[in-house]
């Protein structure tokens, strides 16, 4: 027989993802799953009650490829009161199957061979590939490790002429650090008039904590020309499984965006669409996810306050990170995994989101489930 061709990977680093390897071992072992980030809660029912209103209506074939209408106009009101921008529901919005796939098209349609992305490390993990699978280079810049802001001055020094794209993320993943003003000051500064362009990921723009209000790139008159903005529906109402979403970008920009993702997706699920147009014209539905998320991140932290961990509060999503320093100096990896088997709970270590794998000690866990859950995983927590 002969031997089959090789095959030539145009991912030869990748492989299979932390949140599908940790999640798959606390199913296994039967672990507390604070690993992967779901909300452990049900969504509401009125949400569901609409997406079968509108199924029952007929509404079962494809959508228009940008989206449906009413769903576009109810997001663009939504950023005019939350951040009085404008943007236009007929060529400036389009609705994705969920923020990942609006980075991977904007990243494709944007980033020419050759072109260099500077992102955060720790950085969530689907960035970068979308960069190299697209013959597109990463250029990392590594986050200040004692609180996750931004060193600006660095980010100044790994500009360069083949720079074509910023890729930020506030509330940031996996960290829970939150931007301010100043940073989206510091970002006009270094590239406000020039051609790169910022990719902005705010999927957890309303999961923000301690009366901070989020920080968009789209309130920034001086970048929002030049910005791309994702969003994620799965975060806002607990439905990550429905993996819907949306991106903003100025005209010219969305139209490259559509050449891509028309023949990608061509366009998302039509029933959700309508079902989501109505029910987020209640505000309400949004505007109390960071009360109900603040409590239980308050909740979880109150639980483990007398723990070995070390930690910051998340300022925003739904993700805490705790240091084990004082506890073991065992590498992340191999730490989270053993507490899945041993311990009966599953985090995310961080090691994996920086490129060389740096292991500063700390864990990621999410906070998104019943208090009893929490509870279970705080008592395991403190007896470690
Ligand atoms: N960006 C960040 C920072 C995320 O945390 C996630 C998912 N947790 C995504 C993008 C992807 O969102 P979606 O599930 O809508 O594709
Ligand atoms: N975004 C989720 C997290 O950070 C995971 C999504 C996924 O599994 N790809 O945990």
């Amino acid at each position: 027989m002969n031997k089959p061709h090789p095959i030539r990977s145009k991912l030869p680093q990748v492989g299979t993802t932390i949140f599908t390897t940790m999640s798959g071992l606390a199913h296994k072992h039967g672990a507390i799953n604070l690993s992967q980030g779901f909300p452990g809660f049900s969504i509401s029912e009125a949400l569901i009650s609409l997406v079968n209103k509108y199924m029952i209506q007929g509404k079962n074939q494809y959508a228009p490829m940008a989206g449906v209408q009413e769903l576009r106009e109810e997001i663009s009101a939504l950023q005019r009161e939350f951040y009085a921008a404008n943007y236009d529901p007929d060529s400036e919005i389009t609705i994705t199957a969920g923020a990942t796939q609006g980075i991977y098209t904007t990243i494709s349609a944007l980033v020419h061979p050759g072109d260099e992305v500077i992102m955060f490390s720790p950085a969530y993990d689907c960035y970068s590939p979308a960069v190299e699978v697209n013959g597109g280079r990463t250029v990392f810049v590594e986050l200040n490790s004692k609180d996750y802001s931004i060193p600006w001055e660095e980010v100044r020094q790994a500009i360069s002429e083949n720079t074509r794209m910023i890729l930020v993320n506030s509330p940031h993943n996996p960290t829970g650090a939150v931007w301010t003003t100043e940073d989206l000051e510091k970002l006009e500064e270094l590239v406000a008039g020039t051609g790169i362009i910022v990719l902005s990921d705010e999927v957890y723009a309303h999961i923000i904590y301690d009366e901070v209000k989020h920080v968009s790139v789209a309130s920034s008159k001086r970048l929002k020309d030049q910005s791309v903005i994702v969003h994620s529906f799965g975060k806002t109402f607990h439905a990550t499984g429905w993996k819907m979403g949306y991106v903003l970008a100025p005209e010219r920009l969305m139209q490259e965006f559509r050449k891509v993702h028309q023949y990608l997706v061509f366009s998302v699920n039509t029933p959700v669409q309508y079902a989501l147009a109505e029910y987020i014209q209640n505000r309400n539905n949004i505007q109390e996810l960071s009360g109900f998320y603040q409590e239980k991140r308050d909740y979880f932290l109150s639980l483990i306050k007398d723990s070995r961990f070390e930690f910051t509060p998340a300022s925003g999503s739904y993700f805490q990170l705790l240091s084990y320093r004082n506890i073991t100096e065992e590498n992340d990896v191999e730490l989270a995994k053993k507490w899945t088997v041993e311990k009966g709970i599953a985090s995310v270590p961080i090691s994996v989101f920086y490129p060389k794998l740096t292991d500063n000690k700390v864990l990621r866990f999410c906070f998104a489930k019943e208090n009893e859950v929490l509870e279970k995983a705080a008592e395991i927590l403190c007896k470690i």
